[in-house]
């Protein structure tokens, strides 16, 4: 497992690589998986990729066709480190190069948002704070205009804008840049003039407005991923669980959760992901028992547990005995008494 991590954290690097001149040099981390997956390679009597660009070629292959062996558990259909037409990094790839195998380490968005709560007064402003980094994964020049015209908008902007960096070279065509028409996020138009969001959620999309690269500013990548769509599907549960009259509060944790407390006493810890990756949600959250709660859920929108058929069994496997539960977004909303299966909770 430590050789697809090692691998997507290379595809990352390379990615962000912002090299310049006539000679071409790759990130360390590129090497490094290179070093490591040809050692093992060559321990088995494997073909080894020859050079950082056979690797990166590998990585547009499903993990099944890798030299190495790595468990079905970790294989879902369409699990492929590099999108074959976009070239750039899937959800997955992102996902492997966050995730650590002894839960030790907090994932990039988790520190992120850390670090963040620590230079907010208060919850009220971490949350705008927060709010504003769901709603704009990629900022120009005019939302600053926006937000800068909105009550409380420069204090905020003030607070989160050292978090956004300059767009990768990758996500640019002749200097120009797409925005994905549905969540915000970077884009990459097609040779078929279709353009297709980074995020790997948002359906394919014709409408284009280029704006030159210079002119964004965006989140890290494995932010953009994470938190933009995820937070989006928080927020509407939070309004229909408080439409169905129970109290929500946003609590702050190893890991940003919400706290619903119903009208009939239950209270639920609720985290939300968009995670493709049963298996590395489960590892991610294993560790995660917090108290004082009738149901701990980790919430996934139902069209992403659809996708693999064993989505639920792959997470029984690998979450920790005792530990969090898989519910369906929708469900925390619709059925407050309900479990995955729509069935009523015993
Ligand atoms: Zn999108």
């Amino acid at each position: 497992m430590d050789l697809v991590r090692l691998t997507a954290a290379a595809v990352l690097a390379v990615q962000d690589h912002q090299g310049t001149g006539l000679v071409v040099t790759y990130p360390p981390a590129a090497q490094v998986a290179l070093d490591r997956i040809t050692a093992v390679c060559l321990l088995e009597g494997l073909d080894t990729p020859a050079s950082v660009p056979a690797l990166l070629k590998l990585c547009r292959s499903h993990l099944s066709k890798w030299p190495i062996s790595i468990p079905s558990d970790y294989t879902a259909p369409d699990t492929v480190l590099v999108d074959e037409k976009t070239g750039l990094p899937t959800h997955a790839c992102i996902e492997w190069a966050s995730s650590d195998p002894s839960s030790s380490r907090p994932v990039p968005t988790d520190e992120l948002l850390r670090r963040l709560a620590v230079n907010c007064p208060s919850s009220a402003t971490y949350e705008q704070c927060r709010d504003f980094l769901i709603d704009h994964p990629v900022v120009n020049q005019e939302n600053m205009r926006t937000v800068h015209a909105t009550p409380g908008g420069p204090a905020t902007w003030k607070r989160v804008q050292q978090l956004y960096g300059p767009v990768a070279h990758a996500y640019a065509r002749d200097g120009q840049c797409v925005r994905c028409s549905f969540c915000g996020c970077l884009a990459v138009t097609l040779r078929d003039k279709i353009s297709r969001c980074e995020s790997g959620v948002c359906p394919d999309f014709t409408a284009r407005h280029e704006v030159p690269v210079a002119a964004l500013r965006a989140l890290p990548t494995e932010v953009r991923h994470s938190l933009s769509a995820s937070g989006r599907v928080e927020r509407e549960v939070r309004n229909a669980c408080l439409a169905a009259g129970a109290h929500v509060e946003l609590i702050r944790d190893v890991v940003d959760h919400l706290r619903i407390t119903w009208p009939f006493g239950d209270v639920w810890l609720v985290v939300f992901s968009t995670s493709a990756e049963p298996a590395l949600l489960a590892r991610r959250f294993r560790h995660w028992t917090p108290h004082h709660a009738t149901r701990v859920c980790v919430a996934v929108p139902g069209h992403i547990v659809d996708r693999r058929t064993d989505y639920r069994q792959v997470f029984e496997r690998h979450r920790g005995p005792g530990s969090v539960e898989l519910v369906r977004a929708e469900l925390v909303t619709a059925g407050n008494h309900q479990t995955d299966g729509g069935e009523p909770r015993a």
